[in-house]
C-alpha cells in the first residue's frame, strides 16, 4: 500500500516537547521502511503549527490522497496531523469515505474500524484541548504578570528583560539616549523627524541585538511607537486594562501627556524650518502682527539680517522700522543679564539647597500626607463608580471611560507619592533652573540659531518689538534678582564685589522656591525644564569635544 510520510514541528509553544522534524523522519523510516506492505511514495516535512487549518503542505498531501496518489499516512503521532477540529474532521471523513485507507503511528496503534476512528477522534480532540488550554494558561500567566506590574512580553527599546529575575530593567546602553529623545520632544523645539535624525545619525542609536534580528538603525515609525507608548511613563496596558508598572519609568505621566499633546498638533505634520532664530516669537508693538526676518546686502556688500513687522494688516499702515539682528541680540543679552546669576550666587544657591534638604522632613511629611489623601480619594471614587455601574445608574461606556480617567489619576498620584518619598522633587528642577541662569549668557554668545531660540524660549515670553526696542517678560520662575548689598550668611572675602551685589534677598529667594514647587507638573514648565536639560547636555557635549 502507498503511504505518505508526514513530519511536522512548529516553533510554537505547543510543539516544544516534540521530536525535531529530522528525528521524526529517522524514527518513522526505522519503524516502517522494513515492512513489506508499506511503500513510501513521498515525504512531507512541514514547520507549521497545526492549531489552525491552513497548512500548505498538509493540504497538498490530502489533495493528492483524494486524487489517489497514496492511500495512507505515516506520522509520529496523531497530533502531528491535526490540532484543530477542521483538519482532524477532514482526516476522519477521508477514512469514512475509504479514500484514506490507513494511518500508521509508532506511538499509537490505529485500526481503520469504528472503534479505531472513535479513538482517533478522541486523540484529535485531546490535541486540540492541549493547545486551547496552553493558550489559556499563557493568557492567565500574562494577566497575572501584568497585575503584578511586569510587562509580560518583550521590553521596548531602552529596557531589557532580565531573564534571571524575570523583570524589566533599564538598558544601560540605551536608557539615557531614549530619555534624551523624550527631552527633545518635550522641548517643543524639535519635530519628530528631526529627533529621529539626531538619534540615528548623531547618536548612532541602534536596536538591541536579538537572536535573528536587531542591531539595526531604528525606523521613524519606531520613534512614534516610543513616544506613544505609556510603558515609558510607568504604565502597563495589557488586554485593554491599565496596570501600574513596577519598572523604572523613563518619563513622568505629566511629561508623557505633554508629549501626546505635542504629537497631536497639526503643525508637526508640515516641516517648519527656522532659518532665523527668532521668527514667530516676536510680535510687532504697533499692529500686533508677527515680526519676521530677512537677509539683506548693504551697499558695501555686507550681509545683514533684519527683523521687521510683516505689515500685512489691511486696516492699519504699520510704520515700524527694520531692526538689525545685532541690535536685537544686544537687547536680548541685556535681558539675560538681568535674570542671570553670578558664579558666586550660583554656589550660594546650591548651598541653600543643601541646607533645605536637611530640614526638609517636616514639610515632606505634610506633602506626603496630602498626596496620600488625594490617592485614597481617587480610590474611593473608583469604588463609588463601580457601585454606580452595579446599580445601573451609568452605562458600560460611561463606566469604562470614567474608570480609565480614575485609573490614570491614581497612577499619577502614586507616581507623585513615590517621587515625593524618594527625593525632594523640586530640588533637581530648581538646580537646573539656576544652572541655566548662571550659564545662559555664555551659551547664548556661543550658540547657534537653534540654541539661541531655545534660550529665548526658555526664559522669555510676550516678546514685543516697538520703535527698535525689544521688550521681554521673564517667564515664571525666572526673575530679575534684587541685588542686596551684602548678606550675613555669605563668607565674603575672596569673592568679588560684583557677585556680592547679585545675591538674592531672602524674600525673592523664598518666592523662587515656592514657585518651582507649585510649577511642578505644569505642562509649560515641563517643557521649559526639558529645554534646559537639552541645553545643558548640548553644552556638555561641546565641552567634551573641545577637551578631546
Ligand atoms: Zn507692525
Amino acid at each position: 500500500m502507498k503511504y505518505f510520510l508526514y513530519c511536522r514541528k512548529s516553533t510554537e509553544s505547543e510543539d516544544r516537547q516534540v521530536l525535531s522534524i529530522e528525528s521524526q523522519r529517522t524514527e518513522l523510516e526505522r519503524a516502517f521502511s522494513a515492512q513489506p506492505d508499506i511503500e513510501v511514495v513521498d515525504v512531507y516535512e512541514e514547520a507549521f503549527s497545526a492549531k489552525a487549518p491552513g497548512r500548505p503542505l498538509f493540504n497538498e498531501m490530502l489533495s493528492r490522497i483524494e486524487r489517489g496518489d497514496a492511500c495512507g499516512i505515516i506520522a509520529w503521532h496523531p497530533d502531528r496531523l491535526a490540532r484543530n477540529s477542521i483538519d482532524g474532521g477532514r482526516i476522519i471523513y477521508l477514512l469514512d469515505k475509504k479514500v484514506l485507507a490507513g494511518l500508521r503511528f509508532p506511538t499509537f496503534t490505529f485500526e481503520n474500524n469504528p472503534q479505531g476512528k472513535f479513538m482517533l477522534s478522541i486523540i484529535f480532540g485531546y490535541s486540540k484541548y492541549y493547545v486551547d488550554s496552553l493558550s489559556e494558561n499563557v493568557k492567565r500567566g500574562n494577566r497575572t504578570k501584568a497585575e503584578k506590574g511586569w510587562r509580560p512580553n518583550m521590553a521596548p527599546i531602552g529596557y531589557l528583560n532580565d531573564k534571571a529575575t524575570r523583570t524589566i530593567v533599564p538598558d544601560p546602553d540605551r536608557f539615557a539616549i531614549i530619555r534624551r529623545m523624550w527631552d527633545l520632544m518635550l522641548s517643543g523645539a524639535y519635530r519628530p523627524r528631526q529627533i529621529y535624525e539626531i538619534a540615528r545619525f548623531k547618536w548612532g542609536l541602534r536596536s538591541r541585538k536579538r537572536k535573528r534580528t536587531g542591531d539595526a538603525p531604528i525606523a521613524l515609525s519606531a520613534l512614534y511607537e516610543i513616544l506613544k507608548n505609556p510603558f515609558y511613563a510607568g504604565i502597563l496596558v495589557w488586554d485593554g486594562k491599565v496596570y501600574p508598572g513596577k519598572h523604572q519609568p523613563m518619563v513622568s505621566i505629566d511629561e508623557f501627556d505633554r508629549v501626546q499633546e505635542l504629537l497631536g498638533r497639526r503643525s508637526w505634520q508640515r516641516p517648519k524650518q527656522h532659518v532665523f532664530a527668532y521668527t514667530g516669537m516676536i510680535k510687532c508693538g504697533e499692529c500686533g502682527l508677527s515680526v519676521t526676518a530677512e537677509k539683506r546686502v548693504n551697499r558695501y556688500g555686507y550681509r545683514y539680517t533684519y527683523y521687521h513687522c510683516t505689515k500685512k494688516r489691511w486696516d492699519l499702515r504699520c510704520g515700524q522700522p527694520y531692526v538689525e539682528i545685532a541690535d536685537l541680540e544686544r537687547q536680548i543679552l541685556a535681558f539675560l543679564e538681568n535674570i542671570s546669576i553670578s558664579d558666586a550666587a550660583h554656589q550660594w544657591m546650591l548651598r541653600q539647597f543643601a541646607k533645605r534638604r536637611e530640614k526638609q522632613p517636616d514639610q515632606k511629611a505634610a506633602q506626603l500626607t496630602s498626596l496620600q489623601q488625594a490617592y485614597d480619594a481617587a480610590k474611593t471614587s473608583a469604588t463609588n463608580l463601580t457601585k454606580l455601574r452595579i446599580r445601573g445608574l451609568i452605562n458600560d461606556e460611561e463606566f469604562v471611560a470614567q474608570r480609565q480617567d480614575l485609573e490614570r489619576d491614581q497612577l499619577r498620584l502614586k507616581q507623585s507619592l513615590e517621587r515625593a518619598s524618594q527625593s525632594d522633587s523640586w530640588l533637581e528642577p530648581a538646580e537646573q533652573l539656576i544652572s541655566f541662569s548662571n550659564r545662559a549668557i555664555s551659551w547664548f554668545q556661543h550658540g547657534d540659531e537653534q540654541t539661541k531660540r531655545l534660550i529665548v524660549g526658555v526664559v522669555g515670553s510676550n516678546l514685543v518689538l516697538k520703535d527698535k526696542r525689544l521688550s521681554i517678560e521673564a517667564k515664571i520662575p525666572f526673575r530679575h534678582w534684587k541685588k542686596t548689598a551684602s548678606r550675613p550668611d555669605l563668607c565674603a572675602g575672596a569673592e568679588d564685589v560684583r557677585s556680592l551685589r547679585k545675591l538674592p534677598d531672602t524674600a525673592s529667594w523664598q518666592a523662587f522656591i515656592e514657585q518651582v514647587e507649585t510649577l511642578l507638573g505644569d505642562p509649560a514648565f515641563t517643557q521649559t525644564l526639558a529645554c534646559i536639560r537639552e541645553l545643558i547636555k548640548n553644552h556638555e557635549a561641546t565641552t567634551l569635544r573641545a577637551v578631546a
